[in-house]
């Protein structure tokens, strides 16, 4: 069962209570430049991101975010450490949400001047724990950045903001490894019900990243802990989105175009099933609409899954038996069966949309 959080809005998109887990990401253009930066946000939107967050290090950066925002077709957020200065020029760009840590900025009154001008907008600021970077003090008392001090660092934050009578807040607990990750969530969401962004933070490359990423952030869906995602990976953050968007799919948290079935052959397997299930998955990729597309190599287990899927194909000797909705459409050669297969999908759109 999902926890029960609080529910918040950034610019159009609603965060916790009942609102559909979102998949976020973060550019890695420099926000100064504007171009690149919106070039990069359309690539990410196109591919299902539905927030974005940009670094601001620098005032230069803070005031590239107004023209950012007002092409961003996703709702914005601000990414700023230290320097109360940089939120509040963010905050006039017009960004829709602040990752900031209201402990890291100094003095109270610069705390309040952050905190007055995000209630005015109701702008929602992201306290964003990260084990790298843990007050001192809590390391020297625990010792190293554990689950509990992660805690500690982000009811420290939160307190702050309470005792200035904000609530529009979520909160991530990030560390690149997935045990102290997922306990720090487990033991944060005990305590409160503000929304939680989670991830597994410096996850790592494309491929590793993705592994320690889904396995992480699916332990805590699958406990019902989550409401906004983001999966970091050193590479295109539009991968990020993907394999986001993936986790959730696979958890039936999220519906976004087809779902993926496919064997992974064996010496029964008598086409070269691989290529045609790479290049369907490739093809249909974008599809809009959600069905279930199954590639399967012979008819062991090939004619079942097929039937069961909305469109799928069970491999024999150099050809397959394309199904659809459980019923026999054809027989196709096997040079033919991603077309055919593609085919078949995007008359299921049309027919969709024909109502
Ligand atoms: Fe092997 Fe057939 Fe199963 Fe694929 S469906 S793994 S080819 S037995």
């Amino acid at each position: 069962m999902r926890r029960v959080s609080r529910r918040i809005q950034l610019g159009n998109v609603a965060i916790g209570g009942d609102a559909p887990v979102s998949v976020q990401s973060m550019c890695s253009t420099s926000t100064s430049d504007v171009t690149a930066t919106l070039e990069q946000i359309r690539r990410l939107a196109e591919a299902g991101c539905e927030i974005v967050r940009c670094a601001v290090p620098d005032e230069q950066a803070a005031q590239a975010l107004s023209a950012i925002r007002a092409e961003c077709p996703i709702p914005l957020v601000a990414d700023i450490h230290f320097d109360y200065r940089l939120a509040l020029t963010a905050l006039q760009s017009g960004v829709d949400g602040l990752r900031l840590n209201p402990g890291n900025i100094g003095e109270r009154w610069k705390v309040e001047e952050v905190v007055k001008a995000c209630a005015e907008r109701h702008v929602p600021i992201r306290i964003g724990v990260n084990a790298g970077s843990l007050e001192k003090e809590l390391l020297e008392r625990h010792g190293h950045p554990t689950a509990a001090a992660m805690v500690e660092s982000a009811l420290g934050h939160i307190r702050i903001l309470e005792d200035l009578g904000y609530q529009d807040i979520k909160v991530s607990l990030k560390a690149s490894d997935i045990r102290r990750t997922v306990e720090a969530y487990r033991l944060l969401a005990a305590q409160v019900d503000y929304p939680l962004h989670i991830g597994i933070t410096e996850a790592g490359t494309t491929w590793a990243g993705t592994i320690k990423s889904a396995v992480g952030l699916g332990a805590l869906l699958y406990d019902g802990i989550g409401d906004t995602l983001r999966v970091s990976l050193t590479g295109d953050p539009v991968e990020e989105v993907r394999v986001g968007w993936e986790i959730l799919k696979s958890l039936e948290l999220r519906e976004r175009g087809p779902v993926f079935v496919s064997c992974p052959t064996c010496g029964r397997c008598q086409i070269d099933l691989i290529s045609v299930a790479e290049e369907v998955e490739k093809r249909l990729h974008d599809l809009p609409l959600t069905i279930t597309v199954a590639v399967m190599g012979c008819v062991v287990n090939g004619p079942g899954e097929a039937r069961e899927a909305d469109l799928g194909i069970a491999g024999g000797k150099g050809q397959g038996i394309l199904f659809r909705h459980g019923e026999v459409v054809r027989k196709v050669p096997q040079e033919e069966l991603a077309d055919a297969l593609v085919e078949e999908a995007w008359k299921l759109v049309e027919e969709a949309s024909s109502g």
